[in-house]
């Protein structure tokens, strides 16, 4: 295994006019598992390519182990890359599947190489399958298979793009559990591209969040979670999303008067939070996030509360979502014992280390 470098690599299109990757910069440590998430067309599966080396960057530099591998052809790089639709070959049988990307490995014999598949076959839970052919297989089965194949070579790096796409939910959920063994099993170094959020929150020892070819953040999924460095980032992970309502901003005293649309809330922050970022809030209208965990059915009214209208409530388990008539879509995670309806009113509130401002120019995170 090895640890990876990515130095400002861009990926320029159509003489420029798109931008792929805007000049990426990422660590990889040896045995990590990072994950690298955003929307579709954020540069996701470019980034992988050029791991790879299946895309040649515009710029920039990438190191896999100690070698700079930039102009290294794919072949050479001992990369292994899985794909949502398994790229593997019809015409052969499994064995021969797995067996095939072995045959470069010029050191090993005629019965190791099928030692190796064997093994692999086993680990993957595949050896009943090896004389079969991939039309013969279950998507299931198809990406185990695809997983196999990967390993088999025993390669530096591991790349996924999307890998568990094309399969039902509860197979999905079945193989992040394998994967994830694998991976504590093998010790790999793992780049894993999902457009899916939670996969990624979940999977990853760290994850990547790129918007628009630009790196947003990276860090541990908990970090990200709690400390978002803008509205995007803040958007984008958890499930359902982070509430944002549009604030005027107000010193008073030492404290921070935050006054919701149509004078309908005020949040008061305590100066000994606030007081560290005090000289940023120079602007007076700030977009304040706070997630549908966080807010709370306050016991009475009073400060720091906001009343709303439920517009729907959405049972999910032991907890409902109360959609919430406050401007957005604002939605309040409460236990389903409440008991409240459609129409009814209630008072709400969360703690001022919950909260989040948003600069609403630049999207940045200034609490
Ligand atoms: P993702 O995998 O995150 O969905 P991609 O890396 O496939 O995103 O694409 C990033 C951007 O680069 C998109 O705007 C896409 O349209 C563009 N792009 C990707 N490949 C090409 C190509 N071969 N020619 C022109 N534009 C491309
Ligand atoms: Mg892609």
């Amino acid at each position: 295994m090895a640890r990876v470098t990515v130095e400002s690599l861009r990926r320029e299109y159509d003489a420029g006019s798109v931008v792929a990757v805007n000049d990426l910069d990422l660590e990889i440590e040896d045995g990590e598992f990072v994950t690298v998430v955003g929307p579709s067309g954020c540069g996701k599966t470019t980034t992988l390519r050029m791991l790879a080396g299946l895309e040649k960057p515009t710029s920039g530099r990438i190191e896999i182990g100690d070698d700079d591998v930039t102009d290294v052809h794919a072949k050479n790089r001992n990369v292994a890359m899985v794909f949502q639709n398994y790229a593997l070959y019809p015409h052969k049988t499994v064995f021969e599947n797995m067996a095939f990307g072995l045959r470069m490995s010029t050191d090993l014999s005629e019965s190791e190489r099928e030692q190796r598949v064997v093994d692999t076959a086993e680990m993957m839970d595949i050896e009943d399958l090896l004389e079969d052919r991939p039309d013969e297989l279950s998507g299931g089965q198809k990406q185990r298979v695809a997983l196999g194949r990967a390993i088999v070579r025993e390669p530096d790096l591991f790349l996924f793009d999307e890998p568990l796409s094309n399969l039902d939910a509860k197979l999905r959920t079945s193989m992040r559990a394998e994967i994830q063994r694998l991976q504590n099993e093998l010790g790999i170094t793992a780049v894993y591209v999902t457009h899916d959020q939670h996969e990624a929150m979940t999977m990853g020892d760290r994850i990547v969040i790129l918007d628009g070819g630009e790196l947003q953040q990276q860090g541990k999924p908990t970090e990200v979670y709690e400390n978002p460095v803008n509205e995007f980032v803040a958007g984008f992970v958890g499930s359902p999303s982070m509430n944002f309502v549009d604030v005027a901003v107000e010193p008073t005293g030492d404290r921070l008067r935050l006054t919701g649309p149509d004078g309908g809330f005020e949040f008061e922050l305590s100066g000994a939070y606030v007081g560290r970022h005090r000289e940023e809030l120079d602007s007076s209208r700030y977009t304040l996030g706070i997630r549908p965990e966080n807010v709370r059915i306050a016991d009475g009214g009073g400060s720091n509360t906001i009343t709303a209208a439920i517009d729907v409530v959405e049972p999910v388990g032991s907890d409902n979502f109360l959609h919430l008539d406050v401007s957005n879509e604002f939605i309040a995670r409460v236990d389903s014992d409440v008991g409240l309806e459609p129409g009814d009113r209630v008072t709400l509130t969360f703690d001022e280390s919950d909260v989040h401002l948003f600069d609403p120019e630049t999207g940045r995170n200034v609490l």
